[in-house]
């Protein structure tokens, strides 16, 4: 992080390492799977794996065609398409009895559909396996394909997850492939195909951003009729990639919240150590019954 921005101590969370973690470490390997739970180093995983029953496996490989600077996947040429993967992330959703997926990929940018029927089928796989698992779907914006887009909604997913990551200004700094207004877009369309599933966007902050363009990131999702925002704390995965301009204090996360509850999204989560999939679990119910 920023030499001058030290990492406060709500953030010092020791990575809680159990057997139940051990085996379903061993499982993603067995069943050559990439989670964003590990990638990420995500701190919520013994919460999220063990007590919650949720994960997020990514898909479409471990190499993306993007370069996000504040993502830690790796970039470069993607690997084959693997028409055998989404049986083998319902097979290991079964195992893990999970009650809550989400199903994300890297940027295959190289694919004509950018990898949407691979991502469809993998929601029905999960589906005839688990019929009661419910499936959130975090796609990248697919190049704005609504072709694509088309491909993946067929499935019909319970939750659709897009996140803008950033502020306007900061965007092309943040994510240099993708566009604001693109994302923005992408969730719109969405609700045009389904309104009934609900739709999500996530914010990291701690990069620059401004309190007022937090707002009006917030007034720019509503606009494009968004459901759920979810806001957390940006951290840096390497030396390599953004800095962190500032730690906000847990209590801003909670005025932030109350804002967005505010202005009129279904549900928000907000914290320190919130990602785009934390207690996804409990959005799903809560926003069918709104
Ligand atoms: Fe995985 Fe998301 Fe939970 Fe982190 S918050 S462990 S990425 S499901
Ligand atoms: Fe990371 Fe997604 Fe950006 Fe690829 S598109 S670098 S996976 S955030």
């Amino acid at each position: 992080a920023n030499e001058h921005v030290r990492k406060p101590e709500w953030l010092k969370v020791k990575l809680n390492t159990n057997k139940t973690y051990n085996d379903l470490k061993k499982l993603m390997r067995e069943k050559n799977l990439n989670t964003v739970c590990e990638e990420a180093k995500c701190p919520n995983i013994h919460e999220c794996w063990s007590e919650r029953r949720t994960a997020t496996f990514m898909i479409l490989g471990d190499t993306c065609t993007r370069a996000c600077r504040f993502c830690a996947v790796k970039t470069g040429l993607p690997n084959e398409l693997d028409w055998g993967e989404p049986e083998r992330v319902a097979e290991s959703t079964e195992i893990m009895e999970l009650k809550h997926v989400v199903v994300t990929a890297v940027a295959r940018d190289d694919l004509k559909d950018g990898g949407a029927a691979v991502f469809a089928e993998t929601v029905r796989a999960i589906r005839r396996r688990m019929p009661g698992t419910t499936v959130e779907v975090l796609p990248s914006d697919m190049k704005g394909d609504y072709e694509s887009l088309h491909t993946l909604m067929d499935s019909q997913p319970d939750i659709f997850n897009h996140n803008i990551e950033t502020v306007r200004r900061l965007t092309k700094r943040v994510r240099a492939k993708a566009t604001y207004d693109r994302s923005l877009e992408l969730l719109a369309r969405v609700k045009e195909i389904a309104p009934h599933i609900p739709t999500k966007s996530s914010l990291m902050v701690g990069l620059g951003e401004t309190k007022e363009e937090i707002l009006q990131a917030m007034d720019d999702l509503l606009a494009h009729n968004v459901d759920i925002m979810a806001i957390g704390q940006y951290l840096q995965p390497t030396r390599k990639h953004l800095n962190v301009e500032r730690y906000y204090h847990p209590d801003e996360f909670e005025e932030l919240k109350r804002i967005a509850l505010e202005k009129g999204f279904k549900h928000c989560e907000a914290g320190p150590m919130v990602r785009s999939s934390y207690h996804a679990d409990e959005q799903v119910s809560e926003t069918a019954a709104q």
